[in-house]
């Protein structure tokens, strides 16, 4: 049988069958009513012939009146199967005799009717002495006698032969039985006969076809390509429509697997492509992942990625309870190898730089580079004690000591020096940021103090962090009149008298209250606001003392003027018109320049200097003693003076006593005035005048005074003197 519950072989078969059956009912139907009639014509035949049979009889008792005679016969007559009953009436109505189910007076009668058979009627009556319906035929004849051979028949009575229904359903009963069983076996037979050839010849090649057509599924190509379906009903080789269509199915078949043969190889084809563009796609974009987290010179990674692992240090650190150093590596003087070997050169030390690095760290660790000249590095910290982290800079700074050799023969080995700032997670920071900033400003610091390495700290963070914040004050500290000046007097030893002024600023910060020119002062020179202080200081010194030297022409006013402007070749045109504004001589101006700047650029400090000394001004050399001075240097300097550093006096013993000596005389040898600094008493100030020095200068003389002071101190009491009360002031108050 086919799988389809409702198949069209089912379908047929349940159509043939059912016409089957309803013909099969009509048929035996017939046969049953035939039969049926033909079992009662049979009785009723039978009825007839037991009339003629014991009529002469009947009418021979009745004629001899011999009931009891005729009332045997009766008897003996219901004992045929056919008779129910049997009686003999007058000719006036009236019962003779009778035997078995008659119909009698008492008898009610529900229907009767006339049936065609002749002198036959159908009775249904229920009978007085039972409940029972009975149906009966009665079969009435007349009973006639002549008593000779001339006279006519004379009717005496007429007899009754009741044949029960039931009579002639027994008798086709069998029949019946044996019809029906014939007409299943038949049915029967017949329909497991469609059954099978309807299946066979139709449900079968049908469901084949399906099955065919359900493996025309693309996706079902294997049992597309074999016809195992389709070949069973092309084999029947029955040329009916079937066979037509499973043959033209089977090329439809063929066609379609042809096509889909094609469609699966350019799909195999276009998959192999897509495989081979996603492979390089993802290579390329593995190479952008690279490119974007790691630096193009030296592969190591950038930035970015830098960031990345520094987050995941912290993430760990928090999550341990761990510790790690953020280092900033920054090499010093890359920029001249660029300049001078080119950017080619540059390169090679960088890859190799950052191969050195490399080869210092650990799996763990991270090396960066995020651009230039400056590398990073996140190193595992064991212990995390100062040690441990100086020991990992110096790590550092080993790798990068030795040269690096190029292979351009024109070029010499090449020395590399690192400034290394290490900041420690979580102590110096807790967030990438701050990390970093606090690694920079180590390594700035490194940087700036001439060290290799500098591990951060809050001090030295909170003096860049002010240094910073003055940088950015300053910007404004002129135009809002923050800054103004000190004046300190100068004691001529020989005369006792004050005959030189040394100009000093000050700054009045809106916040951090005054601020020395010691700290000020060198964030200027790093920012370049000191060509414009200088400046400053130069009108408002000229302006504030002309007068003083309009009363002495001989007064000298002392300007300390920062070597930095030495590297603007205008300094001395610019100086010299601002005294020709203020109407003031160069001659009255001394211009304070320390040992250690005008030694930093000496030739180019020369020839400024020179330009200066020209114009008319006279200079000195200031803070003498502190720095490196070579004297060959010194003696091409064209100054008048020089100013012993005041911590020679500050903390005098015996040896500085000598050193004070020694320099007076050398400075007297090479015919320079003499200034000793930092003279706070009087045995200070007895001893330089016994070592022949020229001037003093300190806080036992004067502090430095404001310029109100300065005109208490210097226009006499008595105007009328005209000139300048220049006697010293010997007090031992604080400085301001
Ligand atoms: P300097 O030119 O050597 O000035 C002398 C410094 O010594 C002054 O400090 C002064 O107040 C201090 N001083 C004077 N006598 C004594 C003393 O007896 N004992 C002690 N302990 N100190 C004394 P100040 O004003 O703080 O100036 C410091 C430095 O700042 C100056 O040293 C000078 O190099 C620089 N400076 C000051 N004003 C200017 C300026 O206008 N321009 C430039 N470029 N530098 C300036
Ligand atoms: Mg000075
Ligand atoms: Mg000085």
């Amino acid at each position: 049988m086919n799988k389809f519950k409702d198949g069209i072989g089912l379908r047929l078969l349940r159509y043939v069958f059912g016409c089957y059956l309803i013909v099969t009912i009509l048929v035996t139907s017939v046969q049953l009513i035939t039969e049926y009639r033909h079992a009662k014509s049979n009785i009723f035949n039978q009825t007839y012939e037991l009339e003629a049979s014991f009529k002469d009889s009947f009418i021979s008792s009745m004629w001899s009146f011999d009931t009891p005679q005729l009332e045997v016969t009766l008897a003996g007559i219901t004992k045929i199967d056919i008779v129910a009953g049997i009686k003999i009436m007058t000719e006036k109505n009236q019962i003779l005799a009778y035997s078995g189910n008659v119909v009698t007076a008492q008898s009610q009668i529900l229907s009767s009717s006339n049936l065609s058979e002749p002198g036959i009627k159908k009775i249904k009556l229920i009978q007085a002495d039972s409940a029972e319906r009975q149906t009966l035929f009665e079969y009435k004849f007349p009973l006639k006698h002549r008593q000779s051979k001339s006279d006519p028949l004379k009717l005496i009575g007429y007899g009754y032969i009741y044949t029960d229904v039931n009579t002639i359903i027994a008798r086709v009963k069998y029949s019946f039985i044996l019809i029906i069983i014939n007409s299943l076996i038949k049915t029967a037979a017949l329909w497991l006969f469609f059954l099978y050839f309807i299946n066979r010849f139709i449900a079968k090649p049908l469901e084949a076809l399906a099955n065919a057509a359900e493996a025309l599924n693309p996706e079902k190509l294997e049992t597309l390509s074999s016809s195992k379906e389709l070949d069973n009903v092309v084999q029947t080789k029955h040329n009916d429509e079937l066979y037509l269509l499973a043959t033209n199915f089977d090329q439809m078949r063929i066609a379609i697997l042809d096509k889909m043969t094609v469609i699966e190889s350019q799909k195999s084809q276009l998959e192999e492509r897509v495989l081979d563009r996603t492979k390089s796609l993802s290579k390329a974009n593995d190479e952008l992942r690279h490119l974007a987290l790691h630096d193009a010179l030296t592969s190591l990674p950038n930035r970015t990625l830098f960031k990345d692992r520094l987050e995941q240090f912290i993430e760990i650190g928090k999550r341990n309870n761990t510790r790690f150093i953020v280092a900033s590596i920054d090499l010093s003087g890359f920029k001249s190898i660029n300049d001078n070997y080119g950017h080619q050169i540059g390169d090679l030390i960088l890859v190799e730089v950052a191969r050195r690095l490399s080869s210092v760290f650990r799996s763990t660790d991270t090396v960066a580079r995020m651009g230039g000249d400056e590398f990073y590095a996140l190193l595992a910290l064991e212990r995390g004690d100062d040690n441990d982290v100086e020991t990992l800079a110096q790590k550092f700074i080993k790798v990068l000591e030795s040269p690096i050799l190029c292979d351009e023969k024109s070029i010499p080995s090449i020395l590399i020096s690192a400034n290394i700032g290490t900041a420690i997670y979580p102590l110096h920071g807790e967030d990438s940021a701050s990390l970093i900033k606090n690694a920079d400003m180590a390594m700035y610091h490194a940087k700036n103090s001439g060290i290799h390495h500098f591990h951060y700290s809050a001090e030295e963070d909170f003096r860049l962090k002010r240094q910073s914040q003055l940088a950015q004050d300053f910007n404004i500290a002129i135009e809002n009149n923050e800054l103004f000046l000190v004046y300190q007097p100068i004691l001529n030893l020989a005369s006792k008298r004050v005959t030189k002024i040394e100009v000093l600023v000050r700054w009045q910060h809106p916040t951090l209250g005054i601020i020395s020119p010691v700290e000020f002062i060198p964030i200027c020179e790093r920012t370049g606001s000191i060509h414009q202080l200088t400046q400053w200081v130069f009108q408002q010194a000229c302006r504030q003392c002309k007068p003083y030297c309009d009363v002495d022409g001989s007064l000298s006013i002392s300007i300390n003027l920062s070597g930095r402007v030495f590297s603007q070749p205008q300094i001395p045109l610019i100086l010299e018109n601002i005294c020709k504004q203020s109407n003031i001589s160069p001659f009255n101006i001394n211009l304070e320049v320390t040992e250690t700047t005008a030694m930093e650029k000496p030739d180019q400090a020369i020839d400024i200097m020179n330009q200066l000394t020209g114009k008319g001004f006279t200079m000195s050399i200031d803070d003498f003693g502190t720095g490196y001075s070579s004297l060959s240097y010194l003696i091409m300097l064209p100054v008048k003076e020089l100013k012993i550093d005041k911590s020679f006096l500050l903390n005098l013993g015996k040896n500085s006593e000598k050193v004070i000596k020694a320099m007076i005389n050398l400075a007297h040898s090479l015919n320079l005035k003499v200034v000793g600094e930092g003279v706070e008493t009087k045995e200070l100030l007895d001893m330089l005048t016994e070592m022949e020095c020229d001037y003093a200068q300190g806080y036992y003389i004067s502090m430095p005074l404001s310029a109100d002071e300065l005109h208490t101190f210097l226009i006499p009491t008595n105007p009328a003197q005209n000139t300048l009360n220049t006697a010293p002031i010997f007090t031992e108050s604080q400085p301001i």
